[in-house]
C-alpha cells in the first residue's frame, strides 16, 4: 500500500525552510539544527530537527507526509477525509473521499466538535447529546502579528502571556501564538440565543463587536481593531455523549467529538490528549490484541468519564465566577430588580479569586491513573479479566513509567 501511495503522489519542489534556528556559537557540536517549514494552505508548522554529528533527524508535527528521499512534503494523508464508517465487531473500516478503504482492529474517531462521524456512524440509532444554549456566545479569531507589532498601544500583548479582561457578564482573552508572530482572542458575552449561531462559519465583521466593547480597556480595543472579522458561536451546555463506542465495540470517540468543553475550561485540547494517552494504554493493558479491543475501549470510557465531567463542570463554574465578578450592566440590573424572584435580588457572593480554576486539573497524570486503576475498572466490566504481568510491563514501558 505504501508503494502505491508513493507512486500516486504528485512531485512537489523541495521546500525552503521558513526559518532555521542555528545553535549558539558556544553550543556543543551535538546541538541540533531546527528547520521550520510553514505550509500555508493548511496553516501548519512542521519542524525538522537535525543532529549535525549523527545526521539523524526527526520530523515534529508530521501532519504532512514527508518524503525523506526528495525532501518534500505533501498533505495527502492529512487531506484524507473520512466519508463513511463500517462498524463491525471484527474489523471496522473507514472509507476516504478518494475511495480508499482502511480496515483495522480498532478505529479512534477524533473529528472535533462538529463530529461528522457521530452522524455517519449511527445516524438513527445514536442519541445525540442535547445541545442546550448556555445563554452565552463567543467571538473568536486569530491573525498574524505584523500590524500588532507596529502598534505600540498593544504590541506587548504578543509577549507570551495569556491575558483576560473581565466585564459585566462578559470576558475577553488574548492568546499570543507562534512565538509572538500571531494573536488570537476570544470574547464571551451574554446572548439570549439570537446573536450567534451553531454554524462554525458564522463570521462577523469586527465593527459590531467593537461597538459592544465600548468602554473596555483601550489596549484590548486597539488590538482587536486589527482583526477584520471574528467567528461568532453560540456556547452550548453539552453533556458528554451518552455513547462513546460504536455498537460493534471497535470504533471509539475521543476529544471534542464526544465531550466538548466550554471555552472557559481551557481543557478541550488537554482532555483530548489525555483521552489519547488513556486509550493507548488501555489497548496495551489488554495485551495489544484484536480480541482485547472491546474491553479496552469500554474500560477507557469508564476511566475517563469522571475526569471529563469534572473538567466540564469547572468550565461552567469558571465562566460564572468571571461573569459575576463585576456588577451587571445598568439595564440588566433594572431587569433583575423588577424580578419577583427574591433570590435574584440577593447581594452577590463575595469576590472570588481570579486564579483560573483549570489549574486545579493540572496535578494529574493520566498514564499513572490508568496504570493504577485499569484492572479494577476492567474487572467491573468483565469479572473474568486477568491482567497479565507482561501486558502491564509493556504498558508501563510505553508510558515510560517505572513499576514498583
Ligand atoms: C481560541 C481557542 C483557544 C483554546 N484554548 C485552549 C486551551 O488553552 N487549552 C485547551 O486544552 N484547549 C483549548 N482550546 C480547545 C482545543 O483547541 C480543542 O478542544 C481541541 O482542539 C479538540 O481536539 P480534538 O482533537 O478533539 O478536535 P480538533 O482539534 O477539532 O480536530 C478535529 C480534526 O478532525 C478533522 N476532521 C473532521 N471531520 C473529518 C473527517 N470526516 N475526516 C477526516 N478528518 C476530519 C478536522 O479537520 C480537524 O482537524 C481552545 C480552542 C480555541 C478555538
Amino acid at each position: 500500500m505504501a508503494t502505491t501511495a508513493a507512486a500516486k503522489r504528485k512531485p512537489t519542489p523541495p521546500l525552503v525552510p521558513f526559518r532555521t534556528h542555528s545553535p549558539q556559537p558556544n553550543a556543543s557540536k551535538d546541538t541540533p539544527l531546527t528547520h521550520v517549514f510553514f505550509h500555508q494552505p493548511t496553516s501548519t508548522w512542521t519542524y525538522l530537527v537535525v543532529c549535525p554529528t549523527t545526521r539523524k533527524a526527526a520530523v515534529i508535527d508530521s501532519v504532512l507526509d514527508f518524503d525523506p528521499v526528495t525532501n518534500t512534503v505533501s498533505t495527502e494523508t492529512a487531506d484524507g477525509e473520512v466519508v463513511k464508517y463500517w462498524d463491525s465487531n471484527e474489523e471496522p473500516a473507514v472509507v476516504l473521499r478518494g475511495g480508499e478503504t482502511l480496515r483495522a482492529d480498532v478505529v479512534i474517531v477524533a473529528d472535533g466538535v462538529h463530529s461528522p462521524a457521530r452522524w455517519l456512524l449511527t445516524p438513527h440509532a445514536r442519541k445525540a447529546a442535547e445541545k442546550i444554549p448556555s445563554g452565552y456566545s463567543v467571538h473568536r479569531s486569530a491573525i498574524s502579528a505584523e500590524k500588532l507589532k507596529a502598534d505600540s498601544r498593544c504590541s506587548h500583548l504578543l509577549d507570551g502571556t495569556i491575558r483576560t479582561w473581565l466585564g459585566p457578564d462578559a470576558h475577553a482573552c488574548t492568546y499570543p501564538l507562534d512565538n509572538g508572530n500571531g494573536l488570537a482572542f476570544t470574547y464571551t458575552h451574554r446572548d439570549d440565543g439570537s446573536l450567534a449561531s451553531l454554524d462554525w462559519r458564522d463570521k462577523k465583521p469586527i465593527a459590531g463587536m467593537l461597538k459592544e466593547l465600548q468602554g473596555w480597556d483601550p489596549v484590548l480595543l486597539a488590538a482587536l481593531s486589527h482583526f477584520p472579522s471574528s467567528l461568532h458561536w453560540t456556547i452550548v451546555d453539552e453533556k458528554p455523549e451518552e455513547e462513546w463506542i460504536s455498537a460493534g465495540g471497535r470504533i471509539c470517540f475521543v476529544g471534542d467529538s464526544v465531550h466538548p468543553m466550554m471555552p472557559t475550561a481551557f481543557q478541550g485540547g488537554s482532555q483530548a490528549i489525555e483521552d489519547a494517552a488513556a486509550i493507548a494504554l488501555c489497548l496495551a493493558l489488554t495485551g495489544g490484541r484484536p480480541d482485547g479491543v472491546p474491553l479496552a475501549l469500554e474500560t477507557y470510557e469508564a476511566l475517563r468519564r469522571p475526569r471529563i465531567k469534572e473538567a466540564q463542570a469547572l468550565g461552567k463554574l469558571q465562566q460564572d465566577l468571571w461573569h459575576q465578578y463585576l456588577p451587571p450592566p445598568a439595564a440588566r440590573r433594572r431587569r433583575l430588580s423588577r424580578s419577583s424572584d427574591s433570590s435574584t435580588n440577593a447581594p452577590g457572593p463575595s469576590r472570588p479569586s481570579l486564579c483560573p480554576l483549570t489549574f486545579a486539573l493540572y496535578d494529574y497524570d493520566v498514564e499513572n491513573y490508568v496504570l493504577e486503576h485499569f484492572e479494577t475498572f476492567a474487572r467491573a466490566i468483565d469479572p473474568d479479566f486477568v491482567l497479565k504481568t507482561s501486558w502491564r510491563e509493556d504498558a508501563a514501558r510505553k508510558a515510560n513509567i517505572a513499576l514498583d
